[in-house]
């Protein structure tokens, strides 16, 4: 198989600085795992606003639809907080997302055990968490029609619509069971069938497409129900699978499980492509935290984390990436901590390429 290709945008803010860790990652595993990649670097968010007057260029989009995969660091900032809305710096995220039709948004839930006590939850209930939500990322009621404020009589209406096609929930419920089957074998699928028909056809197509997974342990739960039990036992789940807005929220509740926004990674997949890899885009889910920008404070960890979800779902390399996940694990289990890390009982915190440096450390002590 030719050499796999990867585009790297790594944005504005903290951005490039994470980044540049992902960047001597990939390098180690070109080095010594014979993994090379066909790495390309461009710009996207106000990075390319500033070069382009667009916050992705054209080029830069017909190439994130070429590659395998594509890293994201981070887009915006105060800077850019004036511009017109049609050239923000998440518009070029937005555009990313909508063009690679990436429907499936991959957002894992994962408590290390050295950083169980970050959690705003008991220790015992978030020990070893490790859930996946599945959140339907391009339609829903944030795209539905009709949407807008209308005069109605003497007062003003704004109106949203939830809209779901068979096929839309289709083929996000098809990806939770493809994740189920790599994982512990359990989908979860929550909506509000109870109240609202769009729910209540969710529900149908996810119970219709589960039968082609025999092997997969299928439940449903309304979401708000959900939201409870995320905080009360979030261990009983393995893969949720949900709409675009409950997954937007249940997918923020889920992370905050784990403690520090510095360790959130996300995949946003599509459709395969002739080469059977999907359309993809790693990012973490942080922004690009101007307070701490230049200052070396950035946690790279949700970014690496990121490029581990690559090698798993668009390299096929589930082992490789649990390496690089045991040795971060290990990082952190040695006490080791960027500033957002550390607990009230102090200590030194390591800056964004000394913890580059100390996973690089402990890849080279796992062969
Ligand atoms: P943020 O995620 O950038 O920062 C929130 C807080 O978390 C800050 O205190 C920051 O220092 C801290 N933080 C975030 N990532 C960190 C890391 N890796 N290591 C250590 N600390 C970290 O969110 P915000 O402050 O609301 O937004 C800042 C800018 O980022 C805005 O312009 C916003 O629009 C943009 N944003 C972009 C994305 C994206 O690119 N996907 C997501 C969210 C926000």
């Amino acid at each position: 198989m030719s050499t796999p290709t990867l585009l790297i945008l790594p944005g504005d803010g903290i951005g490039p600085e994470v980044m540049d860790q992902v960047t001597r990652i990939i390098d180690w595993f070109g080095a010594k795992r014979d993994m090379p990649f066909d790495v390309t670097t461009d710009l996207v968010g106000g990075a390319a606003y500033d070069a382009h007057g667009v916050p992705l260029h054209d080029d830069t989009m017909a190439r994130a639809q070429e590659v395998d995969a594509v890293l994201l660091g981070a887009v915006g900032g105060p800077a850019y907080d004036d511009l017109d809305f049609s050239v923000k710096p998440e518009r070029g995220l937005l555009r990313l997302r909508k063009e690679m039709d990436l429907f499936s948004n991959l957002r894992p839930a994962q408590c290390f055990d050295a950083l169980a006590d970050f959690s705003s939850l008991k220790k015992d209930i978030v020990a070893g968490l490790d859930i996946m939500i599945v959140r339907e990322l391009t339609s829903g009621v944030y795209f539905g029609e009709p949407r807008g404020i209308i005069e109605e009589g003497n007062e003003r209406v704004g109106i949203n619509t939830q809209r779901y096609t068979e096929s839309e929930i289709e083929r996000a419920a098809r990806s939770a069971f493809e994740l189920a089957m790599r994982r512990g074998k359990k989908v979860c699928s929550m909506e509000k069938a109870n109240v609202m028909e769009a729910g209540i056809l969710w529900r149908e197509v996810v119970t219709r497409v589960g039968l082609d997974y025999p092997e997969v342990e299928l439940s449903h739960m309304y979401a708000d129900n959900g939201a409870m039990q995320l905080v009360r036992a979030p261990k009983q789940f393995d893969v949720i699978v949900t709409d675009n807005l409950f997954g937007d929220i249940l997918s923020d509740c889920a992370a905050m499980l784990t403690g520090s926004l510095g360790m959130l990674p996300s995949a946003s997949l599509g459709a395969p492509m002739a080469n059977g890899r999907p359309k993809a885009m790693y990012e973490p889910v942080h922004g690009s935290a101007p307070d701490i920008t230049g200052q070396g404070k950035a946690n790279p960890i949700a970014c690496i984390l990121s490029f581990a979800m690559a090698l798993r779902y668009s390299f096929d390399q589930g082992d490789e990436a649990t390496r690089l996940e045991n040795a971060i694990e290990s990082v952190l289990a040695s006490g080791a901590r960027t500033a957002d890390l550390m607990g009230p009982e102090g200590g030194t915190p390591l800056s964004t390429s000394q913890m580059g440096d100390a996973i690089l450390a402990a890849l080279d002590a796992s062969l």
